[in-house]
Parts: C-alpha cells; sequence; structure tokens
C-alpha cells in the first residue's frame, strides 16, 4: 500500500516537511480567522494577488489572447479561484505538493461551478498533486499540447530553492508550457530584506510578536540550501529558502524568461493604492476585519515580499 500511495512517492526531505505542513493546516472559519492578527495581511496578500492577475490578464488579452489558460504552480486550497473566475480565464491547472491541499482546492471550484447561475461558463479545470521541483509537470496534463498564457506562482517558489536541481524544476515546469509573449508572475520574500534585517539582530532570528524568521547561522549565504524558518503566529512554521534574484533571473533566461518587472509589496502598493478600482478593492477587502487590529498585522510580512513578472519571448 506505501508503494502506491501517491503522496509517499511525490515527497521527500525538505518537500515532505512542507507537504506535510500544509496538509495538515486546518480550514479556519471566517469568525475564527477575523480574530487573528494576520487577518489584515492576508487581506493585503489576497488585494495583491488580485491587483496582478487583474493586470497580467489585461496584458495577455491586450496581445490578442481569447481563451486564457492558466497555471497555478502551487496553488495551495485554491484561494486563487476565485480571483481567475472573476478575470474570465477558460482552463485552469492547479498544481501542489500537498495532496490534502490539491484535494480541498479541487472541492472548493467544485463548489463554485455547483453554485454557479447557468448563465456564467466557468472554466474547466485539472488538479494534479505533484512536487513541482522534481516531477516534469507536462508529462501529467490531461491535454498533453496545452500551452498556457500565464503561470501565477504566489508565495511558493522559495520551496524550490533547496538545491539548483529543484529550483531548475520548478522553472521549468513554470515555463516550458508558457505560449510566447505568456507572462510567469509570483510573489516571494525578498532574500536582501531577510538577510539585512538578520544580520542586524544579535540572535540568529528577528521578526516582531507575529512572525518569527530564524536562521542556522549567519554571515555566509549560500546559493541554494540557505534555510531559514518562518513561523507566523502559529499558523506557519516551515522550512524555507533564501531566493538570490539575480540568480533566479539568470536562470530563468534558459527559459526564454525576460524579467518585466520586478517590485517589493511595499512599491506595489505605493503605486496601485492610486487607481480609484484598486482602492476600493482594497477598502472592501480590508473591511472585512471586524476586530481593530493596533498593529497592522500587514506589517509582518508585506515589507520583506517582493513580486516579479516575467515574460516569454
Ligand atoms: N499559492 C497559494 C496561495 O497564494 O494562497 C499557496 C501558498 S502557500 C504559502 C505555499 C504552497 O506551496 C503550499 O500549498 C505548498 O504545499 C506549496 N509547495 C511547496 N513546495 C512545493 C513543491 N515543491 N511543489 C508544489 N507545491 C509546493
Amino acid at each position: 500500500e506505501e508503494e502506491t500511495s501517491p503522496t509517499k512517492k511525490l515527497v521527500s526531505d525538505h518537500g515532505e516537511k512542507v507537504a506535510s505542513h500544509y496538509n495538515t493546516l486546518q480550514e479556519v472559519g471566517l469568525v475564527v480567522r477575523s480574530q487573528s492578527r494576520i487577518f489584515y495581511m492576508r487581506n493585503f496578500n489576497n488585494w495583491l494577488k488580485s491587483v496582478l492577475i487583474g493586470e497580467i490578464l489585461d496584458r495577455v488579452r491586450g496581445a490578442g489572447s481569447r481563451n486564457v489558460s492558466v497555471l497555478d504552480l502551487g496553488c495551495g486550497k485554491g484561494g486563487d479561484l476565485l480571483k481567475w473566475r472573476r478575470g474570465g480565464i477558460s482552463h485552469i491547472v492547479c498544481a501542489d505538493i500537498a495532496e490534502v491541499s490539491v484535494d480541498q482546492c479541487r472541492t472548493r471550484y467544485e463548489e463554485m461551478k455547483r453554485k454557479s447561475h447557468s448563465n456564467e461558463k466557468i472554466f474547466s479545470a485539472q488538479f494534479i498533486a505533484s512536487d513541482c521541483s522534481k516531477e516534469v509537470l507536462s508529462e501529467r496534463l490531461d491535454d498533453p499540447e496545452l500551452m498556457f498564457d500565464i503561470c501565477s506562482c504566489q508565495f511558493v517558489y522559495h520551496y524550490s530553492f533547496e538545491s539548483e536541481q529543484k529550483a531548475d524544476m520548478m522553472l521549468r515546469n513554470a515555463c516550458e508550457r508558457l505560449k510566447p509573449g505568456g507572462f510567469f508572475i509570483g510573489t516571494t520574500p525578498d532574500a536582501y530584506e531577510l538577510v539585512k534585517r538578520l544580520e542586524a539582530s544579535d540572535s540568529l532570528s528577528f521578526g516582531n510578536e507575529v512572525f518569527k524568521v530564524s536562521f542556522q547561522s549567519k554571515g555566509s549565504y549560500p546559493l541554494f540550501g540557505c534555510q531559514y524558518h518562518f513561523s507566523l503566529e502559529g499558523v506557519v512554521d516551515v522550512p524555507e529558502f533564501l531566493v538570490y534574484f539575480p540568480l533566479f533571473e539568470h536562470m530563468a533566461k534558459r527559459y526564454n524568461m525576460r524579467l518585466v518587472l520586478k517590485q517589493r509589496f511595499s512599491e506595489f502598493f505605493e503605486e496601485k493604492v492610486k487607481k480609484e478600482n484598486h482602492r476600493s478593492l482594497m477598502m472592501k477587502m480590508m473591511a472585512l476585519e471586524p476586530f481593530p487590529c493596533e498593529d497592522g498585522g500587514q506589517q509582518a510580512t508585506d515589507d520583506k515580499q517582493q513580486y516579479c513578472l516575467a515574460e516569454q519571448h
């Protein structure tokens, strides 16, 4: 039985820790979550992803794509499904190492389809449980010819920087099936900021009452496998790896990718919030919080994140 369990085959070493962490994360209801100080941060991250997804969809449509296909690499429980629905895409492939999350993502999608209005055409979808830093995803596609307009990799890519081989496989999966002119969009922690804060700390960790980042040593930072532990109010506590961005950018050239834009969350926020539609979406999303949050949980991590956007050429 062990032999046939896909999860057993999928994961090993750090992948196993990451998968079992996300597999065991409980689905917490809105009420419980809204009491959490990280609620603002979640909303902020969701706002940022909504804006990013909306803008990239405008771009691919502006370039003439009609039936938009998306790869959600590290989809988790499908927190972005609604954003893709709003964007009117045609097809999505959702892949994640955590099998339980993939199942929840599928259930969420089916619920969405079931509850949708009869005149709304919901996109088609495929769900794949896979360690995308080890396995060639294209071999698992229902449609072996499928090409994507967009690969979205939100808060995931840093898990693959454990080794060059894994980081390369993740990139290959993200990019090899992109159409010419297609985009890779992603969000990942800013390694410069993490190292800066670590160096400024008199211990091997830094953070506040909401989050904590702990390293095993400091002073030298290998290009791959530079591990730290990230915990967020007990909600996330997993090993992650620094992503040295110039190296990532260089590696992506192997897959014909050209960097279009890289921004920190704070820069992205300042630029986008000036637009009325983005601002009102932000107000709506933030207004969900019924319990005032003194220190704005958003400060916990948003300023150490960055997002990037790369184009296939
Ligand atoms: N993208 C989702 C979102 O924005 O809500 C989930 C982000 S969550 C912070 C990170 C996700 O990456 C988890 O669902 C985890 O299982 C997934 N992940 C980590 N390593 C992975 C790998 N090697 N292959 C596929 N998924 C992976």
